[in-house]
């Protein structure tokens, strides 16, 4: 076992907490899982944790970090984790973190994500730095945790002026508009690790939206009735996808150059751990990056016992979660922690 006991993994529970602590203790770690009153429940009740530290409010996340140092912690970010405590905040935390913080500040910003993803020569929707320029359908998005809630398509600068309308001025100055790409949306779950230097594919999923996934269970006929239907993109789960085998050499190849640029953007160390390319894959068998997600993301859930992907490679149930508990545990066994670790 190493020194693996002289660590513990800690998150906070929310996201994939479960899968992350699963993965761990199947790594025999020791786990510890943050909590607030109102979420307690559920991670007793699976019994992933082995240690559950509880808090009023995120607000007061700092005031727990002693009892990480001590407990000697190592804290996984996950989608949630960041949106609670923001950027500036996760960049400061003290305890022992999983990951590159300097990556936070490339992802946040739309314009360093498209700095980062240009130079790994991924295709991108174009995005429309005023509404004169519209020439083609677009999706208009805010800033912030809204969770897809609120964006809208739009078809001419008129379209656009008319809807922007009813938004405050808050989200009048602040929003991309951006080409809306005909096609089906296709989730690549990626792990890189510093330690085998390679990246692996881990599964794909698709995700399930509220109300866009069922507007079509309405004919187009009643939605014109309805009047007031607008689409939105509010995140409800996330189902699993398999991809047509001929597709794999073009997602591995992207994942690869996405690694390769982040080091160049983000020197030395780049990227690592897994991450997450959201794309638009259309008729024409291209696939259009509209957002990285550089942390675990939700849609790898469903794979808690693994997906196909990594079922071929590995001989045990591998997770997202448990990869992360993996590459910790080699990078302690080989004396190379610093190299996963913040
Ligand atoms: P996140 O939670 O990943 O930060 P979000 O939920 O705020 O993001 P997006 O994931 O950017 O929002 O988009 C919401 C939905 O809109 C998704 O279903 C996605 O497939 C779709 N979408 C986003 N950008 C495009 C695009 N350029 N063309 C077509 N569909 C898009």
């Amino acid at each position: 076992m190493g020194e693996v006991n002289k660590y513990k993994i800690a998150t906070i529970g929310s996201h994939s907490a479960l899968q992350i602590l699963k993965g761990a203790k199947d790594e025999g770690f020791g786990t510890i899982v943050i909590c607030t009153p109102k979420t307690a429940k559920v991670y007793q009740e699976f019994g992933v944790a082995d240690q559950i530290i509880n808090i009023d409010s995120y607000d007061n996340y700092e005031t727990i970090e002693p009892e990480l140092i001590k407990q000697n912690a190592i804290v996984i970010p996950h989608g949630s984790f960041v949106a609670y405590l923001g950027n500036d905040r996760c960049e400061n935390l003290k305890a022992h973190y999983y990951g590159n913080k300097s990556v936070l500040r490339w992802e946040a910003n739309r314009d360093l994500e498209r700095q980062w993803l240009t130079k790994a020569s991924l295709k991108l929707p174009k995005i429309f730095n005023s509404p004169k320029e519209i020439d083609c359908s677009v999706i208009v998005k805010f800033h912030g945790a809204r969770g897809g809630k609120g964006y809208f398509i739009a078809n001419s600068e008129n379209d656009f002026n008319e809807k922007i309308k009813n938004y405050t001025k808050e989200e009048r100055e602040d929003h991309v508009i951006q080409e809306y790409i005909i096609g089906v949306p296709i989730y690549i779950h990626y792990f890189y690790s510093p330690i085998t230097n390679k990246v692996e594919i881990m599964g794909f999923d698709k995700r399930y939206e509220s109300n866009v996934d069922s507007l079509g269970r309405i004919s187009a006929r009643d939605q014109i009735a309805l009047k007031k239907v607008d689409p939105s993109y509010v995140i409800v789960g996330n189902i699993p996808i398999v991809l047509r085998e001929s597709f794999l050499p073009q997602v591995l190849q992207m994942g690869e150059d996405v690694i390769k640029a982040s080091k160049q953007v983000i020197p030395p160390h780049g990227l690592f751990g897994p991450f997450c390319l959201e794309c638009i894959l259309t008729p024409e068998k291209e696939f259009f990056v509209f957002e990285i997600s550089a942390r675990i993301v939700a849609g790898t859930n469903p794979y808690i016992e693994g997906s196909p992907y990594t079922a071929l490679k590995y001989d045990k149930p591998m997770s997202t979660g448990r990869r992360i508990a993996l590459d910790i545990k080699q990078a302690i066994e080989t004396e190379q922690i610093e190299k996963v670790l913040q």
